[in-house]
């Protein structure tokens, strides 16, 4: 069994030490593409968290107070040992993910890419001295760790959704409990492994894999974890947030998309294209800014479904080591089953499956990319998220009724459109309800801008400038009798 070059951890990281549960009791991680074991991590609960917390608190202490070049100097260290062992992390994440290699090394690059990015910004985090109504004073507002910080992700991006939370957090001051998703928990664990390596003191970042209710209780109820950052559905999220309010947290929510993706008549039509095969069949159709609803102008309609469909037959499917292959397996059976009962939905409210439809000759958790025209609002992906390979076309004559169509979902995640009309692209920034819009493009994400939804896809940015804010608390302080 490979350790990809020491970086597969098996035990989790507390204070310093790896360690297992308290009670030695292990789960089984498996490879999607193949059914093979992967490894086991510890099933560690409440109290291995409580003391990951303890640990956290101690070294808050200390790492808050480092000085700004020593925590700037490690955090480069850090991005320079993420890509020197690029290979082997994209490696590990393919064989416990199932995402093509090329998409995992990606990710591994947007990941080490956050950490320059943050320790970049943390330079720039100025206060402000505040104009004083008297002589007598000097008003400051100055920024400081927030303190303790819990993190919650989830598999799809097990790599990069751990990137951006720990690198702003490490560079504010603050330190880290993070739990991993459980079907990923390796790329997770990794990130310990290679703090440590480059010199975080121990105690500053913890990972804790093990029973979700009970990890997340101790974080949610523990007085030291002053912020928690969660990244998965909007139930849980919810739950979080509720949660959260007995000791009024500081919270930040990545959840669940239902992106709208339009394309006009007056569309680039192979841009068009390309952006959809982007923004629909990324990680299997697996990412939270996925494509979960085409709206295509009738003048264009036909055309734009001929090019999608050659575009999605051509697509080479396997396991995600194999040269050439675009589309691995999905994460788990629930996720097949929920797409097989999404396009059954479909299909029987009239909707024509063009492409695809059904679980891949591969087996395991294959499935074939989906093309499906006549959708309507009632069908079910009109407002539950699909996560996964399923394009799904609605037809549309008028610019206003798409757009109403578009925003009419309690998500708020990213939203697409394909014009080539400078008015009408403004329009779009203006009349869709979504925190991100990318307008002749489908993929959106950079290290620069601030990624996070509106309405129930949650709530703080991760990236750009703004993804510092949530680690830090403002301060206001009135210096007087001068
Ligand atoms: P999930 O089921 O909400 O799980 C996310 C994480 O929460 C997992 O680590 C999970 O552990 C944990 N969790 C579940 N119940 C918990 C509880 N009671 N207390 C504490 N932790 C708990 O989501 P997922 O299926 O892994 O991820 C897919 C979802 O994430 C999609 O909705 C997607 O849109 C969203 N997402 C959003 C963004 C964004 O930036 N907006 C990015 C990526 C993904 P267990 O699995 O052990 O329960």
């Amino acid at each position: 069994m490979s350790n990809f070059n020491g970086l597969m951890q098996q035990a989790n990281l507390i204070g310093g030490q790896w360690v297992g549960a308290d009670d030695g009791d292990t789960t089984e991680i498996n490879n999607p593409a193949t059914g093979a074991v992967v490894g086991t991590v510890p099933n560690a609960g409440h109290d291995e968290t409580e003391r990951a917390i303890a640990a956290a608190s101690q070294a808050f202490k200390s790492w808050s107070k480092t000085s700004l070049a020593e925590r700037v100097g490690l955090l480069h260290k850090l991005h320079d040992a993420l890509m020197d062992n690029q290979e082997d992390l994209a490696q590990l994440l393919t064989a416990e993910q199932g995402k093509p290699l090329f998409e995992a090394r990606g990710e591994i690059a947007i990941g080490a890419a956050y950490v320059r990015w943050f320790a970049e910004e943390i330079r720039r985090t100025k206060g402000e001295i505040i104009p004083a109504p008297s002589n007598d004073k000097r008003l400051l507002v100055t920024h400081h760790p927030v303190g303790v910080v819990g993190m919650i992700t989830p598999w799809n991006f097990p790599s990069s959704m751990l990137a951006r939370k720990i690198a702003p957090a490490l560079a504010a001051g603050c330190t880290v409990v993070a739990k991993p998703a459980p079907q990923t928990p390796y790329s997770g664990l990794a990130w310990g492994k290679l703090c440590q390596d480059v010199g975080f003191p121990d105690g500053v970042v913890n990972i804790v894999t093990g029973d979700a209710p009970a990890i997340g209780g101790a974080i949610m109820s523990n007085k030291e974890v002053r912020k928690v950052t969660f990244t998965g559905s909007t139930n849980v999220g919810k739950l979080l947030i509720r949660q959260s309010a007995d000791q009024v947290k500081k919270v930040s929510m990545e959840l669940g998309g239902n992106a709208p993706f339009i394309v006009f008549d007056d569309a680039d039509l192979d841009a068009a294209v390309e952006g959809a095969m982007i923004a629909k069949f990324r990680n299997m159709g697996q990412t939270c800014v996925c494509t979960n609803r085409f709206y295509v102008q009738a003048g264009i309609h036909d055309a734009f479904v001929a090019k999608l469909k050659d575009a999605i037959a051509a697509m080479k499917i396997g396991d995600g080591t194999e040269d050439g292959v675009v589309q691995g397996p999905l994460i788990d059976e629930n996720a097949v089953k929920k797409v097989e009962g999404m396009i059954a939905d479909a299909k029987a409210k009239g909707g024509e499956v063009v492409l695809g439809g059904g679980r891949h000759a591969l087996g395991q958790t294959f499935f074939e990319p989906t093309l499906i025209t006549g959708a309507t609002s009632e069908m079910q992906f009109t407002t539950d998220e699909i996560f996964g390979p399923l394009a799904a076309i609605y037809k549309f004559e008028d610019e206003d009724a798409a757009v109403a169509a578009a925003n009419a979902t309690d998500y708020g995640l990213a939203a697409y459109a394909y014009t080539k009309d400078l008015a009408r692209a403004f329009r779009m920034n203006e009349g869709l309800e979504y925190g991100m819009v990318g307008i002749n493009s489908g993929l959106i994400t950079t290290v620069e801008a601030p990624f996070g939804g509106v309405k129930e896809s949650g709530m703080g940015k991760e990236g750009g400038s703004q993804g510092l804010e949530d680690y830090q608390i403002t301060k206001y302080t009135c210096v007087a009798g001068l």
